[in-house]
């Protein structure tokens, strides 16, 4: 495989668009892109005409607005190219009216009462900041969703918004460094993704991983992860030729996939890419989790992006590793190594610290999901807790700056910021404390909270939108400061006491640390359901106001859809409980049983059943009559939940009520599992899906 020969094949790139467009159309629209502005309708005819040319050499029919609803995954809605002629034929056809917007019937999906149905149409429009390319046949155009009245219903709109806020006061801070070249700041995204692969076959004989993609049953298999044989261990063959297909069909997109590893739990690994610009990060993210399904069918296998597939090993993350970048290529995140760039590198960093203890809750609720709820606080995920890690090094520094004393890295004197000599920082600050939700890792942030089924377009979104606010703020404050370096210095020290609570090195995952961030006033919003309302609040409404990402009925909607989404996940998750409890395990229990009771029936006349086989007849007869009365528990839940009112309330009921009736059910089924006889067992056991890929 000729990788430089292959990659970005598929996409409709700045090389094609060189090729194939006259030179004056080709500068205007990369002015368009690189300023992230709408594209000049007078040359979207031109450009369309391009694109479908190039497409359909390229074996193309069909285009599509390709977006990204409420839903969390990806939209798309396909039309051929084709316009009849008079002589009964057809011909090739795509205007810069289609290239531009198109209109979707919008009353399916999602949209929190944002729009009632019978105003259904929405709108979508090509985000031309990220490339169209070829899938399977049809020209993809990336593009942002709207209804006519121009309310946001996807995930794209508010993160264009929240780059470009933030490049508006990064600008600002950039400009009072004195910094006249930088003419864009954009935020840059390097999303680690985490997946299981398991064979095809295991997947159709289970239910649940069908209908709401993680096991609800399951007893612990002899051998999980506890030898840590698995994290970084050879890779086998199957695996690997999944993997070298997916490399290729990635590239092929443009995307730059470049490490891949097996993960901690058996069947789990990780595929990271080189970080881009965070709206493309964005699309790519979203590319790659259908991709890797798509080759894994490919290979007789499927590949499971659920949080928690499996109970009692590790469930799948999502690392959003984030920084700020100028077009002149200068990572705004990078200890500099003068005493000026260092204090532009304190500010940055202390406005980040700024915006992640006044907006914990954001953070938080932007990776909240019925499925994510299993894993953050499992000891194997960042807890609940949102805290910033800065490693040892900058937190003495931090310290010293607080503290007006001498920096032990310095002969002497006091430090001050702007002025003085600034300890240059190792570059390569390694991160050792792999526990931290939000960690500093050398020169870029990595969010470690996202679960793996997430589009990186909410938690971004927050992320942009806090820190650009922080950034308006000391911009606001820097603009009318007599003497510059002295109001730094000030700033700096002073916002760093204030926020300092939020730093934390130590160990997230131990006890103590829920006890000491309690102390400290840090929320612990465990659940969806404590988590999400809190989006709503004025602080945070003000904030997405003043920032103009989302306006208040956006925000509402959008709380609405996340709250009803958890709801319904737990429903389908509930229902799907009792349908294999009843229909399979109850009835296979009671074949295994009778199976023994007629053994144990023709024993006694030989001479006397066992007091085994008594044991384990009443044990399976209790469990199986218990874990009957268990569904029917969680039955006539359902018919209450439905009676609840209000989207907050009915996730608050399926937190508090449901979800701790699926845990008695579930406990009896998996007692039963382990002392019914195989052949019995009427789906495949964890050991069978966990190790079914050779
Ligand atoms: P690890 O987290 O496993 O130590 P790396 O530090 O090499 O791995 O990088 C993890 C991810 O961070 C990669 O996707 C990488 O491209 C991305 N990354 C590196 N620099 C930046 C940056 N400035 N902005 C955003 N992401 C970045
Ligand atoms: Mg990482």
């Amino acid at each position: 495989m000729n990788v430089p020969e292959i990659f970005g094949e598929n996409v409709f790139n700045l090389q094609v668009m060189q090729e194939k467009l006259p030179k004056e159309v080709f500068k205007s629209l990369k002015k368009t892109i690189d300023e992230g502005r709408p594209l000049d309708p007078t040359i979207a005819g031109v450009v369309a005409n391009a694109m479908k040319d190039w497409a359909v050499e390229k074996g193309a029919t069909h285009y599509t607005h390709w977006f990204q609803p409420m839903t969390g995954i990806t939209a798309e809605k396909h039309d051929s190219f084709i316009s009849p002629t008079k002589d009964g034929k057809v011909i090739m056809e795509f205007s810069g009216k289609e290239l531009v917007v198109g209109e979707s019937d919008a009353s399916s999906f999602p949209n929190g009462g944002v729009r009632a149905t019978f105003e259904a149409r929405g709108y979508t429009a090509w985000d031309p900041t990220s490339f169209a390319f070829i899938k399977d046949g049809t020209l993809c155009i990336p593009t942002a969703f709207l209804s006519y009245g121009g309310e946001v219903l996807d995930k794209k709109t508010p993160l264009l918004r929240s780059m470009a806020v933030l490049n508006e006061q990064a600008l600002r801070i950039l400009r009072l460094f004195g910094n006249k070249t930088v003419r864009h700041v954009h935020t840059t995204v390097g999303a680690e993704q985490e997946y299981f692969l398991i064979d095809r076959k295991m997947y159709d004989a289970r239910k649940d991983l069908v209908f709401s993609g993680r096991t609800l049953f399951g007893a612990k298999a002899p051998k999980g992860q506890e030898l840590e044989d698995h994290y970084f261990g050879p890779i086998k063959l199957r695996v690997s030729a999944f993997m070298r297909d997916l490399d290729e069909e990635l590239w092929k997109l443009g995307i730059l996939a470049k490490t891949k590893h097996n993960e901690v739990a058996p069947s789990q690994h990780e595929l990271a890419p080189i970080f881009t610009v965070t709206n493309v990060a964005s699309d790519q993210n979203q590319l790659m989790m259908e991709t890797m399904k798509k080759v894994a069918s490919r290979h007789g296998l499927y590949c499971l992006l659920h949080e928690k597939p499996f109970a009692g090993i590790n469930g799948s993350g999502k690392h959003n590793n984030w920084s700020m970048s100028t077009d002149t290529g200068l990572n705004l995140l990078d200890p500099g190594s003068t005493p000026a760039e260092n204090g532009q590198f304190m500010l940055f960093l202390t406005a980040v610290i700024k915006a992640v203890d006044e907006y914990p809750d954001l953070l938080r609720l932007s990776v909240a999901s019925a499925g994510n709820d299993h894993r953050l606080g499992g000891n194997e995920a960042p807890p609940a807790i949102v805290s910033v890690f800065v490693g040892e090094e900058l937190e003495e520094i931090i310290d010293s700056l607080v503290k007006g004393v001498q920096y032990k890295g310095r002969k002497k004197g006091v430090m001050k910021l702007g002025v003085d000599t600034f300890p240059e920082l190792p570059k390569d600050t390694t991160d050792r404390n792999r526990t931290s939700p939000f960690a500093f890792t050398g020169n870029k942030f990595e969010f470690r909270m996202l679960g793996s089924t997430f589009s990186i377009a909410g938690p971004n979104i927050m992320i942009n939108t806090i820190v650009a606010d922080s950034l308006r703020q000391y911009a606001d404050e820097l603009e009318g400061a007599k003497d510059f370096n002295a109001a730094l210095h000030d700033l700096v020290a002073r916002e760093l006491k204030a926020h300092k609570r939020i730093i934390f090195n130590g160990n997230n995952y131990a006890p103590e640390w829920a006890e000491e961030a309690e102390k400290r006033g840090l929320p612990n919003l465990r659940t969806c359901a404590d988590a999400l309302p809190h989006f709503a609040d004025k602080k945070n409404i003000e904030l997405f106001e003043r920032n103009k990402v989302f306006t208040e009925r956006e925000v509402r909607s959008r709380m609405e859809i996340m709250l009803e989404n958890y709801s319904k996940v737990l429903t389908i998750e509930a229902l799907t409980m009792i349908e294999m409890a009843k229909k399979d395990i109850y009835p296979a229990v009671n074949e295994y049983l009778s199976e023994l009771c007629s053994a144990a029936y023709r024993k006694e006349q030989m001479g006397g059943c066992t007091k085994s086989d008594r044991e384990l007849i009443q044990k399976l007869s209790a469990d199986n009559e218990a874990m009957y009365f268990a569904a029917g528990d969680i039955e006539k839940l359902l018919v209450e939940a439905k009676e609840v009112s209000g989207a907050e309330a009915a996730a608050r009921f399926f937190a508090d009520k449901v979800i701790p009736a699926m845990q008695r059910l579930r406990a009896y089924a998996d007692e039963m599992e382990l002392n019914t006889a195989k052949k019995y067992w009427p789906f495949p056991t964890y050991g069978d899906i966990l190790f079914s890929v050779s």
